[in-house]
């Protein structure tokens, strides 16, 4: 249950949700705020944890590198 088939997870930060494959502090399901991360975007973030920083838009640099990661057509490419 605690390994997902996808290398990277999501992660809230800088007013956008940013996606990572920094490995998560064991036994934690969200990266605590204020960690340091490396986003798919190549951009380091401060991780927010507070509720509404799951409401920020997502990064589009960050999707596209993370639908490519779990082996999907890049967003808008659907036919
Ligand atoms: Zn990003």
């Amino acid at each position: 249950m605690s390994y997902r088939a996808h290398p990277f997870h999501w992660v809230p930060g800088a007013g956008q949700r940013h996606a990572s494959t920094d490995a998560r502090p064991v036994g934690t399901l969200v990266y605590p705020a204020g960690t340091e991360v490396s986003t798919l975007c190549e951009e380091s973030v401060q991780a927010d944890s507070s509720e509404i920083a799951w409401l920020w838009p997502t990064c589009s640099a960050c999707n596209r590198a993370a639908h490519k990661l779990a082996g999907l057509p890049p967003v808008g490419g659907a036919r």
